[in-house]
């Protein structure tokens, strides 16, 4: 009765706590990842005047406006300078994010 009684505890000490308990509802300590994870808004990096190569490659959402970026469907290449215009990875011609 040791378990039943360390779970109680749990419970009781979660409902008092008021942050991570919340949603995990069963209070066993483990938030479930959220199912909307990859729908998720994502983060905007940091993009380097120069440039820079992301690896592994980002979303093209988080690209920030007006850098200018290799778009392959993922990103693997970002700019905040049009430069030569072209991807210095795959010499793609690069794209400016709206
Ligand atoms: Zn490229």
């Amino acid at each position: 009765m040791v378990i039943g009684l360390a779970a109680t505890v749990t419970v009781f000490a979660c409902a008092g706590a008021q942050l991570s308990c919340d949603k995990s509802g069963s209070g066993n300590g483990i938030t479930p990842t959220a199912a909307s994870s990859s729908t998720a808004k994502l983060p905007v990096v940091d993009v380097p005047p120069d440039g820079k190569k992301f690896d592994p490659p980002i979303q093209p959402k988080q690209v920030p406006a007006g850098a200018w970026y290799c778009d392959m469907g993922t990103v693997h290449w970002a700019q905040m300078k049009q430069g030569n215009g072209t991807c210095p990875i795959c010499k793609m011609d690069l794209k400016q994010r709206k």
